[in-house]
């Protein structure tokens, strides 16, 4: 339709997001998905049935605004069983419609115009488009591009008068990295008495390797103090598309956060909320995670090992990242478009997890698809 008012763009250069273009570009091409981190499989049918029966029993109406009581007191127990922090269920613990929401109704409520955000990139595509809508400056550091850590004297020197907030993300979307104990020392180090709050992204929290901790910040209670957690029950469960997660913090933060959660979305879905109840009075339908994408994790990388890629080190999520700089010198985004016409196979370049678009010559893989599907995307890029 045509229309002569002038949009006046707040996010001029933005464009629809990664995942969607390749998603799209693979359907077209009939190629093999491993581009974004979503499963191809089903959830447990007792959740479904659960959501079935919770709707035929009539919860079909608003949750409360913070989320379902019952949910909000398994969380709180969930969180203090694996974390040791105890969480009010009635000030610090609420609901929320998905991660994604989680992390714009926390920025836009606690991030003022002119405020500084630090975030690590590669970074997940979200942060900084939501920190320029306030009015605000994102920070981006990059992490090494050896091995993908944080370098924490740059970190202290990057942080002003003017910072107000720091986005961190462990496990790590899309580097695959975890935070280790060093990492929380120069955190609580360089937060220390600034007035930052820590973002702490933490939806894969449940998926790291190997039997490393996860490293969630609700373990010190000096970060806990200041730092809001968003995770999501979508990535736990296999069920990316029902749109709910959760989020703590102190109740100072968490009465701001709902403020504007209450007018972004009301309350997140009732049915659903009713159904995480069950399966989180089972821990091990979620401390199962770890090794069922751990057995995905090797399945994967073994599928691959007669490859030219060389693969690095996934030590939590359901991605890899794949180095192909060694054999060509195309860019990764031109490389993962060849990928997909030639080879029918899409995944993500990691430039598109860049403000700057920095080319590292890498692709990130995502295994949360079902084994027939691992193994014979790798068998196609086994002939790249
Ligand atoms: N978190 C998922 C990924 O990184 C996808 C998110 C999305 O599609 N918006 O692949």
């Amino acid at each position: 339709m045509q229309s002569a008012i002038p949009a006046r763009s707040k996010l001029p250069d933005v464009g629809t997001t990664i995942f969607t273009v390749i998603g799209q570009l693979a359907a077209e091409h009939d190629a093999l998905n491993l581009s974004q981190g979503a499963p191809n499989f089903q959830p447990d049918p007792k959740l479904v049935d659960d959501v079935d029966r919770a709707m035929r029993a009539g919860h079909n109406q608003y949750a409360p605004m913070a989320g379902v009581g019952t949910l909000r007191d398994a969380l709180a127990q969930k969180v203090e069983r694996l974390y040791g922090e105890r969480y009010d269920p009635e000030r610090e613990v609420t609901v929320i419609a998905s991660a994604s929401e989680g992390l714009y109704a926390t920025i836009s409520a606690l991030v003022h115009p002119g405020d500084e955000v630090i975030y690590f990139e590669p970074s997940f595509d979200s942060y900084a488009p939501i920190v320029r809508l306030q009015g605000a400056t994102p920070v981006a550091i990059k992490l090494s591009p050896v091995d993908f850590r944080v370098d924490w004297d740059e970190v202290a020197a990057k942080i002003t008068p003017r910072t107000r907030m720091m986005i961190i993300n462990t496990p790590h979307n899309p580097t695959a990295t975890v935070f280790g104990d060093a990492d929380i020392e120069r955190l609580k180090a360089v937060t220390r008495d600034t007035g930052i709050v820590i973002l702490s992204d933490e939806v894969y929290e449940h998926v790291v390797f190997d039997g490393a901790p996860h490293h969630s910040v609700a373990r010190y209670r000096e970060l806990a103090e200041r730092s809001v957690i968003v995770s999501s029950f979508g990535k736990t469960f296999h069920v990316t598309g029902w749109r709910v997660g959760y989020c703590l913090a102190p109740a100072v933060l968490m009465d701001e956060i709902r403020k504007v959660h209450q007018f972004m979305v009301f309350s997140a879905d009732t049915p659903m909320q009713q159904a995480f109840v069950d399966m989180l009075a089972e821990p091990q339908t979620y401390l199962g995670l770890a090794a069922f994408y751990q057995r995905k994790r090797d399945l994967l990388a073994q599928a691959l090992s007669g490859s030219r890629f060389e693969l690095l080190p996934s030590e939590g999520t359901f991605f890899m990242l794949a180095r192909y700089k060694h054999f060509s010198d195309e860019r990764d985004s031109d490389f993962v478009l060849r990928l997909i016409r030639d080879f029918q196979v899409a995944t993500i370049p990691l430039s598109a997890f860049y403000t700057d678009a920095t080319d590292s010559g890498l692709i990130r893989l995502s295994f949360a698809k079902d084994d027939d599907t691992l193994i014979e995307g790798a068998r196609r890029l086994c002939s790249v």
